[in-house]
């Protein structure tokens, strides 16, 4: 590949630097999925010298702005700093020094594992491709209110909560050939606290010496505890840093991540805190927060439950898919108290990223009440003050099978 001189417009590093995989060989540059390709059939280096991903870094050349990559593109006009803008914040000379010089051909620097698809919570904004802990529940609202989804074309008997693959674990053993460059790997779930495979590759990246100035970072979902021999692993690292993946406070943090317990959650931050006296590694805690329909009025004080209880470093994650979880298309009379409730710019700022959609909003109302009767809590006892704004639409929707899901009543 022919590199400009200067870094062109709209450059994205990360196809260049980064890989991320999941246990059944899906491919990306990132953690937000751009490409997303199917090479189960490929070995992982010959994923990262693969046709597709070589078309993505050579449109990043000729200074396209590529559709895989439209969360970056969306986040960008919502004025949030975009993964893309941030990651050339954070590594100014990585175009010169890692791309221009060729030492990207070895392999990536950064690694982006979905370690497997297994987890013990099956939270709200999830779903059965994430979360063995969601097939069941799917299976009900197949038997229960017969949804569906659509399929080339066609409706069949499904939604997104039915898993697609069998639980899997990656096979980290792969990965040791394109190891050289790595500086960071990043493990996020199912839960990787739940995953044992990673460990072949920390221990063999210990056994060849290129732990000591390496970082691993997880994305957890806080209600387990790290194993003794992960932690013995840690120890032999340069930085641990570890994210808590909390929704809300209390009941709600039971309510968005179910059948998660807040006591459980509490005791395992406490665990982790602790490393920091035990290990030798540096450990840093930082936290995310997955606003969606669901949780948006409380933003404000789950954020600031993070930072008195964690830290000041925390991501907001916004939920664009399934489209009737994004804040974007709550109805307007909603969207104007939440304009005066939540004060947080980037959850303001998605807010108006779309008009209100009336149909994803009745869509929303369907899939809380058809989880709610699974797992038998109820939103308006989590989230009283929100509720009331739409208590009557919430009311009105009474019909939870498919025969209503996919066109508008006259009530609503
Ligand atoms: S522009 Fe965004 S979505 Fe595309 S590869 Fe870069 S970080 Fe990923």
């Amino acid at each position: 590949m022919k590199f400009p001189e200067e870094r062109p417009e709209n450059f994205c590093l990360l196809p260049f630097k980064s890989i991320r995989q999941n246990a059944f060989g899906q491919n990306s540059p990132c953690a937000f999925g751009a490409g997303e390709w199917q090479h189960g059939h490929l070995n992982p280096k010959e994923r990262w010298q693969s046709t597709e991903l070589n078309q993505l870094r050579q449109d990043f050349i000729d200074g396209k702005k590529p559709e895989a990559c439209n969360r970056c593109w969306a986040e960008e006009k919502a004025g949030k700093k975009s993964l893309r803008q941030r990651t050339l914040t954070d590594c100014p000379n990585d175009y010169e020094e890692f791309i221009k010089s060729d030492a990207w051909l070895k392999g990536p620097k950064v690694a982006v594992f979905k370690t497997s698809n297994i987890c013990n919570l099956a939270c709200r904004s999830c779903a059965g491709w994430d979360s063995s802990m969601y097939h069941q529940e799917g299976q009900f609202y197949v038997d229960t209110f017969g949804t569906t989804s659509l399929h080339q074309g066609k409706y069949f008997k499904h939604n997104r909560f039915v898993a697609s693959a069998p639980r899997k674990h990656t096979d980290f053993t792969q990965f040791f050939e394109i190891a050289e460059n790595l500086e960071r790997i990043d493990f996020f779930g199912g839960e990787p606290f739940l995953n044992q495979t990673h460990l072949d590759l920390l221990e063999y990246l210990i056994e060849k010496n290129l732990s000591d100035n390496m970082t691993l970072f997880y994305s957890t979902n806080g209600t387990n505890h790290p194993s003794e021999r992960l932690k013995r692993a840690w120890d032999k690292f340069k930085m641990i840093e570890i994210s808590f993946s909390i929704d809300g406070v209390e009941k709600t943090f039971e309510y968005t991540r179910w059948p998660g317990k807040w006591a459980t959650l509490l005791n395992v931050i406490e665990d982790v805190k602790n490393l920091k006296n035990i290990l030798n590694c540096n450990m840093y805690l930082m936290s995310s927060l997955t606003i969606s329909s669901v949780n948006c009025f409380e933003a404000d004080k789950v954020l600031s439950w993070h930072k008195q209880n964690i830290g000041e470093n925390h991501y907001i994650n916004m939920v664009q898919s399934p489209d009737y979880l994004a804040i974007h298309t709550l109805p307007e009379q909603v969207k104007s108290v939440v304009r005066n409730h939540v004060k947080n710019p980037e959850v303001l700022g998605y807010l108006d990223i779309n008009p209100s959609n009336t149909l994803k909003f009745r869509q929303f109302i369907i899939w809380m009440k058809r989880q709610d009767i699974y797992r038998k809590q109820n939103f308006a006892d989590f989230y009283p003050e929100y509720h009331s704004l739409f208590a009557k639409e919430w009311e009105s929707v009474t019909d939870l099978t498919d025969k209503y899901f996919y066109t508008l009543q006259e009530n609503l």
